[in-house]
């Protein structure tokens, strides 16, 4: 595993660490760690790789690694850098042959998206966009209940995820993952909406097996002086004629990384919050309330591969990220044994859930600046 990102001060790039080396199927070798040199070289000390592989720039180290002997040279890179440094990382990594991990939201515009999709499609690599919260037992555990009609059809879906932390003016100050989260030139176009709503929207689409079609999107900046949106509440149109409710802000002064989702069927509903993960709540018409836990002997295959550890002991954040480096890993297997292999059907997001992911931040601007009731999300 190379890194690009997870410097000193960095927020994700360790835990991408972590997570990738969790069940001891990779380990980092190799980094870019910072667009400054001498801060990757410290990085690189940090995390105890040869100081000849903590190179001063992700082009150097594509470079560099590919002249290294096949078993020696990195498989793939993780890029846990802000938004606007994605997508020419990515795309160089998989023209010289490495697959690719990137972080949400897929890169700094739909233009962009859509150009490392041709990127994907002509080298043949596998790339993982990190939704997280998809790689939650639980979250599989829903998906496959509603996938077996446990539920009935889905009718409606609600998906709020409140955090606080932007609810003063926290770039003013110059705290790092304020600071581009909130400039127009890092972060892309969208402020709280690329940031947190497109995790909402991926859970939303991949717990129900659903897509939206059309969104109403209101947008509001709270923060005086702030360049992008900090809050979003939307309505959302299912392929299915399901109706949903979006609502994704970082200006609700108190919360944490509140992510909840509710869903409801014809026959009953599921409900899971990620403040209390390892519980799913499952309502039905006609039978009594239950609660589903983590690594309890009745939950199905999805839910029990993606668990490490007996019912009462917590799987988190850090599992959730290793389970879909898990099935990337086996994605990259079949492709390194010249299988014949679709990466759809290894449970991660890919390159798509990316591309959906961007043109999803632009049809909720598009959506928020227009008179019109809907916008079409293609
Ligand atoms: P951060 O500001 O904490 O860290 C970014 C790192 O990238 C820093 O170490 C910085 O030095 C490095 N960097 C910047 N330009 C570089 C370059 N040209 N070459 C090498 N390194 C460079 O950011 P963060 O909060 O860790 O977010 C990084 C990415 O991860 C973002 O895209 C963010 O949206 C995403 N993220 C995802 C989740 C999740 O739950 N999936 C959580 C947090 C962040």
């Amino acid at each position: 595993m190379g890194l690009v990102g997870g410097g000193p001060g960095s927020f994700i790039g360790r835990i991408h660490r972590i997570a990738a080396e969790l069940d001891g199927e990779a380990k980092l070798v190799c980094g870019a760690f910072s667009s400054d040199a001498q801060r990757s070289r410290e990085a690189g000390a940090a995390y105890q790789v040869d100081p000849a592989r903590a190179y001063p720039s992700y082009a150097k180290m594509f470079e560099a690694e590919l002249a290294l002997p096949a078993d020696r040279r990195m498989d793939f890179v993780a890029v846990v850098t802000p938004n606007h440094v994605h997508y020419e990382p990515a795309r160089l990594a998989l023209e010289h042959g490495f697959h690719v991990v990137v972080d949400k939201p897929l890169c700094f515009s739909l233009n962009e998206a859509r150009d490392l999709q041709a990127a994907v499609e002509r080298t043949g690599g596998v790339l993982a966009v990190t939704y997280t919260y998809s790689g939650y037992p639980l979250i599989k555990e829903a998906r496959a209940l509603i996938q077996g009609g446990r539920i009935g059809g889905v009718r409606k879906i609600y998906v709020e995820y409140p955090q606080g932390w932007l609810a003063t003016d926290l770039e003013g100050g110059g705290q790092k993952q304020a600071s581009w989260r909130t400039d127009p030139t890092r972060s892309g176009a969208g402020g709280a909406i690329g940031d947190i709503g497109t995790h909402a929207a991926h859970l939303a689409e991949y717990v129900s097996g659903l897509r939206i079609t059309q969104i109403a999107a209101m947008l509001n900046t709270f923060v005086p002086g702030r360049q992008l949106d900090d809050d979003a509440s939307m309505l959302l149109r299912f392929d299915n004629g399901a109706s949903g409710v979006l609502v994704a802000t970082q200006v609700a002064a108190g919360e944490e990384n509140n992510l909840s989702l509710r869903i409801y069927g014809e026959l009953g509903s599921i409900e899971w919050r990620h403040a209390d993960p390892n519980s799913l709540v499952l309502r039905s018409l006609n039978a009594p309330l239950q609660i589903l836990r983590t690594g309890s002997p009745y939950l199905g295959e999805a839910a029990t591969r993606s668990t490490r550890t007996p019912p009462g002991h917590p799987e988190g954040y850090v599992e959730a990220f290793a389970n879909i480096y898990a099935a990337f890993y086996r994605s990259v297997r079949a492709h390194a044994d010249g299988a014949k292999f679709d990466p759809r059907s290894y449970d991660f997001p890919g390159i798509n859930d990316g591309v959906r992911g961007m043109a999803f931040i632009e049809a909720a601007i598009r959506s928020a600046w227009s008179q019109q009731k809907w916008t079409e999300f293609v």
